[in-house]
């Protein structure tokens, strides 16, 4: 065991969405910060996403395999890089809608009430779209909660034939919007992530520390247990241990959960932060469904640019949440299809005999996005090495409502358009994803006042730990039904700006 001689001020473990725009704000203060990152940079040619072969499976998934509830294993698609998976996402940046930080009935119980409202999360956001320059514009969804400041740049234009798609769903009376995106440059570069917009600027800081390949695998703590002492990591064969005064995990929410899970000593011999035991506990992921339409020729290769949230909180039919509905990217540039192979089997079979260039150009893509809710038999557990998710999705008929609901429009469309949009395929076959896809993982160390029921005060510090926090997605007491990310960062910003007054730094 090598022991760092070093002290620091703050230890963040994780460099994605959470411990990357975490750092940003920290590093200012001059406070001495070592950041821990499992994965090492990524090469520049895996980035650019017009060159990733999207027909290769499994590219971006870890190089572990996890376990399901009947033992199973499975690799997990989530991406150990400098930039974690924000180097890999979509870059949608939505707000969650406000009436989801409140007590929402769907029609299988209650999604939880946050602690902390929007009003509170929405400088944070605002501070979040700036960092990460997200082209947007505040749309006319109905759903659309109050921004104190316009995006800092306008939203991307949709692909000519999206267009011609976005006007027909305008004439059904519904309210097609423009997909909040971070763009690293205005025109081309398809993401802005955590490395580029977290980490890089911080790293010319001196006081800004990172160590690549340096997996964390266990906290120590003192000997009342009270406060974390030391992160041990595994960095090339050897083990280290750092010490630091405040320690941050910002590992994921189901790496998050499996760490605190392994560090259990006598002290905490559930794990550490696990007095209520809720520790890995209310996993969710969102429901999503892939919706394939054969389409005019496009490109292939255009940004996802429109959703559609007319069917967020249900319809005539259905007065109970649903979800949300974006469009996938050009199949050639969108990398979630890279990702998942269950969909692209959906392509195939929609359209058999065609090559990868024409499937790629004759069609359009949708993804239906539904909350599920929070349970706490849905849960990560550690045994020994191996890491389990025990998992079953809830929420299922307001899903499969969303995509027949959605299915409905595109008919609705394909008859009363002209021509040129879609081919009158009359067929439109789905896809599901699968356990594996646990890109929009959230929730098993939720944000809350009782110790008795949530892991993580207000701040995101561990009700059980005066020097142990977690910033990354676990705190989601629910998911609501856009994708998390932009809430990891504000959430991110928001706890950092608590640190700072601890630290006592300006
Ligand atoms: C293909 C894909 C597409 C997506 N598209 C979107 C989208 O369009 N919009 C959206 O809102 N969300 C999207 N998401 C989800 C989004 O990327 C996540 O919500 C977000 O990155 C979560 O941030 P995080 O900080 O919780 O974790 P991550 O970003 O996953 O970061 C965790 C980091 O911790 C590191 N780490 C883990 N364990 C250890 C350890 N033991 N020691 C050291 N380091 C460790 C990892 O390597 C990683 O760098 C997508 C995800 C994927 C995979």
């Amino acid at each position: 065991m090598i022991i760092d001689d070093q002290h620091y001020d703050v230890i963040i473990v994780g460099t994605g969405a959470g411990g990357g725009t975490l750092l940003h704000k920290l590093a200012p203060t001059g406070k001495k910060i070592l950041i821990l990152e499992r994965g090492d940079f990524m090469p520049l040619e895996e980035q650019n996403r017009s060159n990733v072969d999207i027909f290769k499976k499994e590219r971006y998934h870890a190089p572990e395999q996890w376990y399901d509830i009947n033992g199973e294993p499975f690799s997990p698609q989530t991406n150990y890089a400098v930039g974690g998976n924000t180097k890999i996402y979509g870059a949608a940046l939505l707000r969650l809608r406000e009436p989801d930080f409140e007590a929402v009935n769907h029609q299988e119980g209650v999604s939880p009430e946050w602690c902390v409202k929007y009003a509170e999360f929405e400088p944070y956001y605002t501070e979040a779209e700036q960092l990460y320059m997200v082209h947007g514009e505040v749309s006319k969804d109905p759903t659309e909660p109050a921004h104190s400041r316009d995006y800092p740049y306008p939203a991307v234009a949709h692909e000519p034939m999206v267009q011609e798609v976005v006007d027909a769903i305008a004439q059904q009376g519904l309210h097609p919007a423009a997909i909040p995106l971070t763009l690293t440059r205005q025109d081309d570069d398809p993401t802005g992530d955590s490395e580029v917009f977290g980490i890089q600027p911080a790293l010319q800081a001196a006081n800004v520390t990172l160590k690549t390949k340096a997996q964390v695998i266990c906290l120590h703590t003192n000997p009342s247990g009270r406060i974390v002492k030391a992160v041990e990591a595994c960095i090339g064969n050897e083990s280290y241990l750092f010490s630091g005064d405040l320690v941050v995990l910002a590992c994921g929410a189901i790496n998050s959960a499996a760490l605190l899970l392994r560090s259990a000593n006598e002290k905490h011999p559930h794990g550490l932060a696990n007095s209520s035991d809720q520790v890995g506990r209310n996993l969710m992921k969102l429901q999503m469904t892939a919706v394939v339409q054969l389409s005019a020729p496009n490109s292939g290769k255009f940004l996802r640019s429109v959703y559609v949230n007319d069917f967020y909180w249900g319809d005539g039919d259905f007065p109970y949440p649903m979800g949300h509905i974006q469009n996938t990217g050009g199949l050639l540039q969108d990398i979630i299809f890279a990702e998942s192979p269950p969909m692209l089997s959906v392509f195939s079979k929609f359209m058999p005999g065609f090559g990868i260039q024409q499937l790629a150009t004759r069609s359009l893509g949708w993804w239906a996005m539904t909350e599920v809710l929070p349970d706490p038999n849905n849960r990560v557990r550690v045994e020994g090495e191996k890491l389990y998710l025990d998992y079953n999705p809830n929420n299922v008929e307001a899903h499969d409502r969303l995509v027949y609901r959605w299915i409905e429009v595109l008919k609705a469309i394909e008859k009363a358009a002209p021509s040129s949009i879609f081919q009158r395929s009359g067929m439109h076959p789905r896809g599901e994803s699968p356990l594996q896809v646990v890109a929009n993982q959230c929730g098993t160390c939720r944000f809350g006042t009782d110790p008795a029921t949530s892991v993580l005060d207000l701040n995101c510090r561990t009700h059980d730990l005066d020097n142990l926090y977690v910033v990354d997605s676990s705190f989601f007491p629910s998911s609501g039904s856009v994708g998390p990310a932009l809430t990891v960062m504000a959430n991110a910003l928001r706890v950092g700006d608590h640190l700072v007054k601890r630290l006592g730094a300006n």
